[in-house]
């Protein structure tokens, strides 16, 4: 008795659906990339109760005839692609022809569209994958599709919904991701009646941005200059070095057009924020990567959120590249903003109950204290201005670099400072991490580290697994100041180690370096292995938060972070320092809304 037998039509687009539409926010995917396609300027996205009553999606694109209409709702029929040839070079959004017949086989459907110039339009009503209507309408021009009671007729999966809300979240979620992947598009999202969002057609993405997720976190955001590299362009927005997110959920990269996860993006990305990201912590961004559609596959998902490369290396260059010069580039415009404060006296100004603070010195040369005049507040001091100081008689010159006013300390840690956008609160201990960490590197690149002799070498034996790997990098060790060589079999002979890893135990130095930099060998050079074990070693030596520092070497300590590569962060990627502007303040103070 044969028992195969061919499905209909209706329940192979029930089993199609399985894979394209999963919820409510699947629906709206789909129909709003198909808007894309059309070329619309404006989409509304409307739903009731998160979408599983109603989904409805009306476009003022292309259109379509009464033949196309009917067409569009068999399954594999798309105007997308023709041959098989054009799938390794997609440049739309959808090229399967699924999504309509599959999302009318799990609803009641309806397609209303009209061409512009036509004299009428058509509409289409489906009920469960079967056509029960079709008729002349006299909507606008453009497409309208309406879903309602998504998997009514297909109760297993309805029971896989979740509740309103979070149904309604995922839709959110998908529609910002089409709004900042099209920002010259207007998007408008109704729930339950209810405008939730009414985003004009943007000149840009950073307006789009500021739109969607408001000026505060705009203002966190560095614009990364157009780089192109082999091929691949990267554009977009990404956040400052200290900003940063427990989750991925931010971190949001378009692949021509279409946003993707993918490995490779994830890599490149935290190594081109390298130092300035927190272990654990992922950056938020809106990143642009585009190239020839022939070169990155993006039939391997369903709902097409994967693709692959065809030179992931190439990519992943790119990538790591245009970060990296963004975050120099937003340095540089930070700097800016210790520019002299208009009518204030820019250089440092001393508060006379803190000037004479108990503190510990971090090498900077402290004037003798008790024989200095006691401050009055604040001291009248010099103006400064970036280039030709001011001539003010008597006045002496004052450092290009202490263009701020400190104001005082906070808790023993946070230097508070006045800039010309507001309030700037130091957390000196990061600071002073970022400062050594960078010295150090610096010294290291110049294979100048310093490494102190021990009094007493230590011979220090280890399993053969660890000697290989130390064999092997003796090189690292040795430009980090430790000074090691082989002494026979698994045995090793530490006569030197930088003089900032105070340390009375060689042996255990050394396996807890090994540990360290074994953990770290994803690593791609031996100089971010160095950089990596600094960067945590430095933390034993750096200032600690209740260390109280004078007046000068606050100056000192704030001049020098300003002076560094990479200032508004430790090496372990926290903020040094944060900003909290006037508007902000007034805004608390409830001077402005
Ligand atoms: P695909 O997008 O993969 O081609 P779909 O099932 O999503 O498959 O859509 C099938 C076809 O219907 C599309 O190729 C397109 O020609 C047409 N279509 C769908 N939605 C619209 C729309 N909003 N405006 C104009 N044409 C549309
Ligand atoms: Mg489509």
């Amino acid at each position: 008795m044969s028992r195969i037998r061919l499905l209909s039509e209706q329940v192979a687009s029930q089993v199609a659906a399985g894979e394209v539409v999963e919820r409510p926010a699947s629906v709206v995917k789909e129909l709003v990339e198909n808007s894309l396609d059309a070329g619309a300027t404006h989409i509304e996205v409307a739903i009731r109760r998160g979408g599983i009553s109603s989904i409805r999606v009306t476009d003022d694109g292309c259109g379509m005839d009464r033949d196309d209409a009917l067409l569009c709702l068999e399954r594999h029929a798309t105007s997308k692609i023709r041959t098989g040839a054009d799938l390794a070079a997609i440049r739309t959004l959808g090229f399967r022809g699924e999504a309509l017949p599959s999302i009318a086989s799990v609803s009641r459907f309806r397609l209303a569209t009209r061409e512009r110039g036509a004299e009428a339009g058509t509409e289409i009503l489906v009920n469960g994958g079967k056509i029960e209507s079709v008729r002349e309408c006299g909507d606008a021009p453009g497409t309208s599709i309406e879903a309602r009671h998504l998997f009514y007729n297909l109760p297993a999966r309805r029971k896989f919904l979740r509740t309103e809300n979070t149904e309604s979240s995922h839709v959110q979620h998908q529609l910002m991701l089409q709004a900042v992947g099209h920002p010259g598009v207007g998007f408008v999202l109704v729930e339950d009646g209810r405008t939730v969002w009414q985003l004009p057609p943007a000149a840009g993405l950073l307006d789009r941005v500021r739109d969607l997720a408001g000026a505060d976190l705009a203002a966190q955001m560095i614009e990364l200059a157009r780089c192109d590299r082999a091929g691949i362009t990267v554009s977009g927005l990404i956040c400052k070095p200290g900003v940063s997110r427990a989750t991925r959920a931010g971190q949001i990269v378009f692949v021509n057009g279409r946003p993707v996860e993918n490995p490779i993006l994830n890599q490149a990305l935290r190594e081109g924020y390298h130092t300035a990201l927190m272990k654990g912590q992922f950056p938020v961004t809106y990143l642009f990567v585009e190239m020839d559609p022939a070169a990155v596959d993006v039939n391997v998902h369903p709902a097409k959120r994967e693709v692959r490369f065809r030179d992931g290396i190439a990519v992943r260059e790119a990538v790591v590249e245009a970060v990296r010069a963004g975050i120099e580039s937003g340095r540089d415009r930070w700097r800016e903003s210790f520019r002299p404060v208009a009518g204030l006296p820019a250089a440092p100004t001393f508060r006379a109950d803190w000037a004479g603070a108990a503190g510990v010195s971090v090498g900077v040369p402290v004037p003798d204290r008790d024989n200095a005049p006691e401050p009055e507040l604040p001291i009248p001091v010099p103006q400064v201005s970036p280039s030709p100081p001011l001539a003010r008689p008597g006045a002496p010159e004052m450092p290009a670099a202490s263009q701020f006013r400190i104001l005082g300390v906070l808790g023993k840690l946070y230097v508070l400072m006045e800039n010309a956008e507001g309030l700037v609160l130091v957390d000196q201990h990061a600071a002073h991490e970022r400062i050594l960490f960078e010295e150090l590197r610096k010294r290291m690149e110049t294979g100048a580290a310093p490494s102190q002799r021990l009094l007493i070498p230590a011979t220090v034996q280890v399993p053969p697994r660890d000697a290989d790997w130390i064999e092997r990098n003796l090189e690292t060790l040795a430009a980090m100041g430790v000074a090691i060589e082989p002494f026979g079999p698994n045995t090793f002979k530490v006569d030197g180690l930088p003089p900032f890893l105070r340390c009375a135990d060689p042996a255990a130095l050394l396996r807890y370096l090994v540990d360290e930099l074994r953990r770290t060998s994803g690593a791609s050079s031996k100089m971010r292995l160095g950089e990596d074990v600094i960067a945590k070693t430095v933390c034993r030596w750096a200032v600690k938060a209740n260390d109280a520092l004078r007046e000068p070497e606050l100056v000192k300590l704030v001049e020098d972070l300003l002076a560094c590569d990479l200032p508004y962060c430790c090496p372990h990627g926290r903020p040094t320092m944060i900003q909290i502007s006037f508007d902000e303040l007034e805004r608390k103070f409830g001077r402005r809304v």
